[in-house]
């Protein structure tokens, strides 16, 4: 190998022709036989209200016949159904998760209805971290549940966004990527369309609500990209059923006036939204994991008090966080220099005081009860002495009063033995008179 100068940016590197084949140019075949052998995993979520065209639309995407029971507009909240399929084209496999938001928009207050999939995309999130968390992972072969994309369906009214709309899309833009589309869009007229596209993304805009885009730095896809980016949303129609239409079975919808076909591009955007899934499935995947995840992780574990250690000073013993530029507003950042030793000994240490504090505190609770408990016993034992007293009091006051009485009872007694016994004298010493015959 001769010397074919410098890297332009790194002075360490020196770029090198080779004098003949070597072979590691079959890493990217091993790549790609590695990931057909793995297979691929792909979520979607499907947030409209009941009766938008969500599951009719999913299995025209998919070309499937997927089981989704219709559902209610009386269901008590949001629930979030899922169901995991395998689809096999040529020999790749994918793992295609529907999740269906069932009763989304049905209730009162609006928190109510998006809550519930914030929490859902929240729990796939800490599910994964908790998992790379683990000393033995098994990352492999797990089931990453992540949503890579979320189909927003919109009402077709041709007026504006509902207050739903916008609350639920801020709630989730900086969680997963989301792309909007105009359900039942064969029920508005193609200049209505565009006036209600524009309304919509003038609408997102003025509210700070950032959509996904589709990227345009691969200049294979970066020509249709753009063009999509600048026609969002999709107006999608979709269709359970197929219609015989010159021998052929398709997929449409059939009205008493003409046939609105799904696959037909000049009829709605649903076959365009099929290919832009699919040639950006990647990059949906990747954008969920570098940025939404990401952002999530290091949410997380700030909250759990680790810290990136400060390159120049000591050894990266923590795998360093990719920069998020453009979601600096969500997470601050920290420019400490502590480890993951150093973060966990500041926890135990944190934790001990804090216990110890805990501890002080129900001694002091426990000493200040056993105080109020004892006043208490004493004010009680005060108030029987008092009436233990007054009661003697009374006692000794009748004992008088029975003393005096008896007293009185005694004289009379003794008066009246006295008035008996002059009586008496006086009766003998009377003469006694003898009774004449
Ligand atoms: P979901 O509750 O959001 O899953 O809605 P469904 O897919 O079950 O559709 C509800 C009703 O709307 C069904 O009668 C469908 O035939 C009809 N529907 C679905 N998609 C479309 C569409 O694109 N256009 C029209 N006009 N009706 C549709």
């Amino acid at each position: 190998a001769s010397d074919a100068g410098r890297h332009p940016q790194n002075d360490d590197y020196r770029t090198l022709s080779l004098s003949a084949h070597v072979g590691f140019d079959s890493l990217p075949d091993q790549l790609i036989k590695k990931s057909i052998k793995q297979g691929f995993s792909f979520n979607v979520l499907c947030i409209g209200e009941t009766g938008i065209g969500k599951s009719a639309l999913i299995n025209s995407l998919f070309n499937s016949n997927f089981e989704d029971p219709p559902s209610t507009h009386f269901l008590p909240r949001v629930q979030l159904r899922t169901q995991t399929y395998e689809l096999q084209e040529s020999d790749v496999l994918l793992k295609l998760t529907i999740v269906n938001t069932v009763g989304f928009g049905d209730q009162m207050n609006k928190r109510d209805s998006y809550q519930p999939v914030v929490d859902y995309i929240d729990a796939q999130f800490e599910a994964y971290l908790q998992e790379e968390l683990k000393i033995i992972r098994s990352l492999f072969s797990y089931h990453d549940t992540r949503i890579h994309v979320c189909l927003y369906f919109i009402s077709p009214t041709g007026r504006s966004l509902k207050t739903l709309d916008l609350l639920t899309m801020r709630s989730l833009d900086s969680k997963v990527n989301i792309i909007p589309v105009i359900g039942k869009a064969d029920s508005i007229s193609k200049t209505e369309l565009q006036e209600f596209k524009s309304k919509i993304m003038s609408e997102l805009v003025s509210n700070g609500i950032q959509i996904y885009q589709f990227p345009t730095d691969d200049e294979t896809v970066s020509e249709i990209n753009t063009i999509t980016n600048g026609n969002l949303p999709f107006a999608v129609v979709g269709s359970m059923e197929k219609v015989n239409i010159g021998d052929k079975m398709v997929r449409a919808r059939q009205y008493p006036w003409g046939i609105v076909k799904v696959e037909n591009e000049s009829h709605c955007d649903t076959v365009k939204l099929r290919k832009m899934l699919c040639t950006n499935m990647e990059d949906l995947r990747e954008k969920t994991h570098a940025q939404h995840y990401e952002l999530y992780r290091r949410c997380r574990l700030e909250e759990m008090g680790f810290r990136d250690i400060d390159p120049e000073t000591k050894p990266v013993r923590l795998p360093c966080f990719q920069s998020y530029a453009d979601r600096e507003t969500v997470c601050h950042s920290y420019a400490s220099s502590e480890s993951l030793q150093e973060a966990y000994e500041a926890k135990r240490h944190k934790f001990y005081l804090e216990l110890q504090r805990k501890e002080e505190e129900i001694k002091k609770q426990f000493v200040q009860r056993v105080k109020e408990k004892a006043a208490m016993l004493k004010e009680a034992e005060q108030e029987v002495q008092t009436k233990f007293e007054c009661l003697m009091l009374i006692h000794q006051e009748e004992e008088l009063k029975l003393e005096e009485k008896k007293k009185v009872l005694e004289d009379e007694i003794a008066e009246f033995i006295e008035k008996k016994t002059t009586a008496e004298l006086l009766q003998s010493q009377a003469p006694v008179s003898t009774p004449t015959v």
